[in-house]
C-alpha cells in the first residue's frame, strides 16, 4: 500500500514507509544490519546508500513513518532524544542568540542548554509559557530560539501552542516542541504552527521500555538539511536494530495512547477524590487551567500524571517506593505502569534552579494494564504510607 496524507493517522502509523520487502514479499521490513554497502564501480551506489553513518533503510523507513505521523516533510531519527536535541540547538543556534524555555520542562533539556550550550555562548532564560505577560516580558529582548514541552515533564502544564507560535513568529523566533509526552497520536505541533518537532523515541514512540531513540521532525527544508549534516559530521545516529523497533512500536500507538489516555483519567479522577492527595496535575481533569486549551489541541489527554502529597516529601517518597505494580524507575511511555520522584530521579539535575520540582510530588506513567489492578496498587500503596 503506497502512503498518502489523505489516510488516517492509524493507517498511517501501520503503512506509512512500511513496504514490503520487493525481494522476498516480507510483510515486514527487514532489519538493514550492515556498517557499508557495495558499490558497482566507484561511486556506483545501488540504492543511494553508501555508508551507515550518512544513511540506513531502515533508519529512513522510520523517518519516513514518523514524519507522516507529525505531518513534516522530513524526520531525523537519533541515538537518544537529547542528541536529536543537541543537533537542532548546534544546528539552530550561534553564539550570542537567545533561547526561552518554559520553566517546567524534562531536567535533560534544562541541563543541555545551561551546561553544555551556555559554556558556548547561547543565553537561556526560563519563563512560565502558561503566563502571557511573562511571555510578552521575556520577548522584550531578542528571541532565537522558543523551546515549548506541553504538557510539560513532570507538572503537566498546558502551553497554547498556536498562540506561542504566533507570538514567535512575530518575533522571529524559532518554534520547537518537544512532543514527547502527548506524541502525535494525540497532538501534532507543526499543525498548530509550530516549526520543529522533537521526541525522546525512548517513550510513546517505542512504547514497551526497550530502546532509546529521537526525533527531529521539520518542514523547513534548509534546517533538517543541515540538522542532518550536523548527525552525518558528528555522528550520533540511530542504529538499524532500534530504528526497527521503533517502526514495530508506532505501529500500536494510535491504539496504546487511547489505552493509557483511559486509565490514566481513571486514575487521575480517583487520586483527585482522596484526602491524602494534595493536587493531581492531569490535563483530563476539569479543574485543570490549561483543560480548555488541551482539549483544542490535543485529542486525549495521555497517559502521564503527577500528583502532590498532603503529607509531604516523606509521604512522597513513600508512595514511590511503595507500590508494586507501578514499577520505581526512571523514563515513561510503555506498556507497563512506571512511578518516580521526579526531584531525585529525573529532575535531580534542575534542583536548585528555576525548574525545581517540588518535593511533595510523585510521577505516574500509566501504562496499559488493566486499571482496576492500577487503582487497587496506588489504593494499598497509600494506605501503606
Ligand atoms: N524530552 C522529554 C520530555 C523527556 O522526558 C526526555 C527523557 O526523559 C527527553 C526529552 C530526553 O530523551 P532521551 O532520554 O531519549 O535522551
Amino acid at each position: 500500500m503506497t502512503d498518502t496524507p489523505s489516510h488516517g493517522f492509524a493507517t498511517r502509523a501501520v503503512h506509512a514507509g512500511q513496504e514490503p520487502d520487493p525481494s522476498t514479499g516480507s510483510i515486514t521490513p527487514p532489519i538493514h544490519q550492515t556498517s557499508t554497502y557495495v558499490q558497482d564501480g566507484i561511486g556506483g551506489l545501488r540504492g543511494g546508500y553508501e555508508y551507515a553513518r550518512s544513511g540506513n533503510p531502515t533508519r529512513a523507513a522510520l523517518e519516513v513513518q514518523v514524519a507522516a505521523l507529525e505531518q513534516g516533510a522530513d524526520a531525523i531519527a537519533f541515538a537518544s532524544g537529547l542528541a536529536a536535541e543537541d543537533a537542532l540547538l548546534r544546528a539552530a543556534l550561534k553564539p550570542g542568540d537567545r533561547v526561552v524555555l518554559g520553566d517546567d520542562a524534562y531536567g535533560g533539556t534544562y541541563r543541555l542548554l545551561k551546561r553544555i550550550h551556555e559554556p558556548s555562548g547561547v543565553r537561556l532564560d526560563t519563563v512560565d509559557l502558561t503566563d502571557p505577560a511573562a511571555v510578552e516580558a521575556a520577548f522584550a529582548e531578542p528571541v532565537k530560539l522558543l523551546w515549548i514541552e506541553t504538557p510539560t515533564n513532570p507538572l503537566m502544564k498546558i502551553v497554547d501552542i498556536a498562540a506561542l507560535a504566533a507570538v514567535g513568529h512575530a518575533h522571529g523566533a524559532l518554534v520547537v516542541v518537544d512532543n514527547t509526552f502527548a506524541s502525535p497520536a494525540l497532538q501534532q505541533p507543526l499543525r498548530h504552527g509550530a516549526d520543529v518537532v522533537v521526541h525522546s523515541a525512548t517513550k510513546y514512540l517505542g512504547g514497551h521500555s526497550d530502546v532509546l531513540g529521537g526525533v527531529v521532525v521539520t518542514s523547513d527544508a534548509a534546517l533538517a538539511e543541515q540538522v542532518r549534516f550536523l548527525q552525518f559530521a558528528a555522528g550520533a545516529v540511530l542504529a538499524p536494530f532500534e530504528a526497527w523497533l521503533l517502526t514495530r512500536g508506532i505501529k500500536t500507538l494510535d491504539v496504546r495512547m487511547r489505552r493509557h489516555t483511559e486509565n490514566a483519567t481513571a486514575i487521575a479522577t480517583q487520586l483527585a477524590a482522596d484526602p491524602r492527595v494534595e493536587r493531581v496535575y492531569y490535563p483530563g481533569l476539569p479543574g485543570h487551567p490549561g483543560a480548555d486549551i488541551a482539549a483544542r489541541q490535543m485529542s486525549g489527554a495521555g497517559g502521564m500524571l503527577s500528583v502532590a502529597l498532603a503529607g509531604g516529601e516523606r509521604a512522597a517518597r513513600a508512595l514511590a517506593e511503595g507500590t508494586r505494580i507501578f514499577a520505581l524507575a526512571e523514563s515513561l511511555g510503555g506498556v507497563e505502569s512506571l512511578i518516580g520522584y521526579p526531584s531525585l530521579m529525573t529532575h535531580a539535575s534542575v534542583r536548585g534552579t528555576p525548574l525545581a520540582v517540588p518535593e511533595n510530588v510523585v510521577r505516574l506513567s500509566v501504562g496499559i494494564e488493566d486499571v482496576a489492578d492500577l487503582q487497587q496498587d496506588l489504593a494499598d500503596a497509600l494506605d501503606r504510607i
